[in-house]
């Protein structure tokens, strides 16, 4: 079923399409294909999905990058 395998490829859910990248905001992984880009903290970051999207846009826009950045420096909840 060649035709197939292609057809997912095009459509990103082949198994060898391209590599993989950890989302900025979660960390899940994502196809290269799939991968949004949002302009944060002055670069260009990836992330998995629209959710991830929205949040670090919403954090950009009201101005919370550094309180962002501190809670990901955080080892863990306090
Ligand atoms: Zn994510």
């Amino acid at each position: 079923m060649r035709v197939l395998t292609s057809m997912f490829d095009w459509f990103g859910l082949g198994k060898s399409s391209g590599a993989r990248i950890a989302c900025y905001h979660c960390g899940e992984t994502a196809r290269e294909s799939q991968v949004l880009y949002v302009p944060f903290n002055g670069q260009q970051q990836p992330v998995c999905c629209r959710g991830c999207l929205t949040i670090l846009k919403t954090v950009e826009k009201n101005l919370l990058t550094d309180a962002y950045l501190a809670e990901r420096q955080a080892p863990s909840g306090k």
